[in-house]
């Protein structure tokens, strides 16, 4: 497809669902509902601070209301959607997702989003703290309905449901589905261009032996130290999904109110707070343990694949540099980072 239809083309599918994609709100990049498809287009190949869970799994709804009678669910969020720009590691962080709440018993909230939602992808420049390529996620073959490859002179598009089709029937004028050499090598040149600007690598396969090697290692004390469990690693980490839940009660009626659901990290000292005053990782080296099991070893016992997609977001945004790079090479070498 030519960039020129891509405007036209995006508006064609809101017969799918809602235009969702990366915005500017405030200044900031953000996923959000978008006014028109023009909003989107110049945004598509930048990577958001929030990553697109957060269209999934919103910061903060209602779960339920309750009374002395029982409770009604409350979906009200649930919309069909169409959403636009996911980046590869975006959307192997929803697949993560969808193993870990798609689990029995599935989180029917995140999962009726999930399926009330059309996915169209989009390729990335690569940003400077991107690790996708070593966490095998800088490309993507699933979790798609469509996937825009911009080459920069044409749009290679992969098809990936019979959704995807439709959605190219709204527009097949726009759509040449006869592949030339030349289109091929512009994809080879593309890949080859793409996979030489990666400036941060590390092999993480030998991480799941280290972590279960390392855990009465300095360096957890060292990084235990600086982090100030500000929780902004969980908040910006597509893969993270805990949550916490509090009860409003109506305050003429103290048998009625509702439920509601907002982001809670393992970082936060009160994380594993429980009834009795006793915290089960009160300390913040336990913390950084637990959070970093996860990414690094647990996830990939569980669900074959690792708990990080390598979006380079915690490089990015931990404001004293405690992130899955500089832990992955402190516990490999035993060396803290210099100062
Ligand atoms: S590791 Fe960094 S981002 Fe995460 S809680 Fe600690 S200081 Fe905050
Ligand atoms: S651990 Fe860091 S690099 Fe990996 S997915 Fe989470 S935020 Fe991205």
């Amino acid at each position: 497809m030519q960039p020129k239809f891509l405007e036209v083309f995006l508006e064609s599918t809101e017969k799918f669902g809602t235009l969702y994609g990366p915005v500017v709100r405030n200044d900031i990049l953000t996923y959000d509902k978008a006014q028109n498809a023009a909003e989107l287009v110049p945004n598509l190949c930048e990577k958001t601070m929030i990553p697109a869970k957060k269209l999934f799994h919103p910061m903060r709804f209602d779960m339920f209301k309750f009374d002395e009678n029982g409770f009604v669910p409350d979906y009200s969020m649930i919309e069909r959607r169409v959403v636009v720009g996911l980046h590869p590691c975006e959307i192997h962080g929803l697949l993560t997702l969808d193993r870990v709440l798609g689990s029995a018993p599935p989180d029917p909230y995140y999962m009726e989003q999930r399926k009330n939602s059309v996915i169209v992808g989009w390729s990335c420049a690569v940003c400077n703290n991107a690790l996708c390529k070593s966490t095998n996620t800088d490309m993507i073959q699933e979790g798609f309905d469509l996937f825009f490859v911009d080459v920069g002179e044409f749009y290679l598009v992969w098809i990936g449901s019979s959704i995807g089709y439709d959605m190219i029937h709204e527009k097949e004028e726009f759509f040449d589905d006869k592949v030339t050499h030349e289109d091929l090598d512009a994809y080879t040149e593309w890949r080859k261009k793409r996979n030489a600007s990666f400036l941060k690598s590390f092999n993480f396969d030998n991480m799941p032996d280290i972590m279960d090697m390392t855990f009465a290692s300095e360096v957890w004390s060292y990084f235990a130290d600086k982090c100030i469990s500000c929780g902004q690693c969980s908040m910006v980490c597509p893969t993270c999904n805990c949550y916490n839940v509090t009860d409003q009660f109506d305050v003429t009626n103290a048998l009625k109110g509702k439920r509601e659901r907002m982001w809670d990290s393992c970082m936060f000292a009160d994380y594993s707070l429980v009834a009795g005053g006793h915290n089960f990782r009160g300390a913040r080296a336990d913390r950084l343990k637990l959070w970093y099991t996860h990414k690094l070893k647990a996830y990939g016992g569980e669900f074959g694949k690792p708990g990080c997609v390598g979006c380079g977001r915690c490089v990015e945004y931990c404001p004293v540099d405690i992130n899955v790079l500089t832990i992955s090479e402190a516990l490999t070498t035993g060396e803290v980072p210099k100062q």
